[in-house]
């Protein structure tokens, strides 16, 4: 960084962790190579070259859950694919984030009311921190929803202890998604663990 670089004293750097800790974050999301309709292409089209998602730290996709920290559902939810996906974010590790990609993982899209098959949104089953509008968003929206995340991961509280009214409201929002996810049909036998 040419501009930078050589032009200063010796200098220390004032800030708290929650905000370094929060900045690693941010500037380091690997999404998860996984798509499910149309709007997939989008996000394909997303991590070509003509867009660069490298500028913001998130161009790294990874082929496998354990290695990756941002689902972005991207397509129909039907009810056989729900239970993979909700496998699929059982096995990121923590911290990790979902963005609901188009009307179809936010809320049914258009089979909300006549998709019999279809989950009429993700955040039935798995917690969402980012929901992008379109059928299909194109992928500037895809963008402005990755920026979204990113500020809203920069004002997190990491290192604070929760209150036992914010457990409560997280064990609540957990018994929920399991409630939903009893609904769903149980994948076949080969495949639980
Ligand atoms: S929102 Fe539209 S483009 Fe996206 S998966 Fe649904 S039908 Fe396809």
């Amino acid at each position: 960084m040419p501009i930078l670089e050589n032009r200063f004293e010796e200098n220390v750097v004032f800030s708290t962790v929650d905000e370094m800790i929060n900045w690693c974050r941010l500037s380091s999301i690997w999404p998860m190579t996984f798509g499910l309709a149309c709007c997939a292409i989008e996000m394909m089209a997303v991590g070509a070259g003509q867009y660069d998602l490298d500028r913001f730290g998130a161009g790294a996709f990874r082929a496998t859950p354990r290695q990756s920290d941002l689902m972005i559902v991207a397509g129909t939810v039907t009810y056989k694919m729900a239970i993979r996906i909700k496998r699929l974010y059982e096995q990121m590790p923590e911290p990790k984030f979902v963005m609901a990609l188009g009307v179809c993982a936010s809320a049914g899209g258009p089979y909300y009311e006549h998709g019999y098959h279809v989950l009429k949104g993700v955040d039935k089953i798995i917690p969402v921190d980012i929901y992008v509008p379109g059928c299909p968003p194109r992928p500037e929206a895809l963008f402005d929803g990755l920026l979204k995340l990113q500020e809203k991961i920069r004002h997190q509280k990491v290192l604070r202890r929760l209150t036992p009214q914010e457990k409560s409201v997280i064990d609540e929002t957990t018994r929920k998604y399991e409630l939903e996810t009893q609904k769903l049909a149980p994948l076949p036998k080969e495949y639980q663990a």
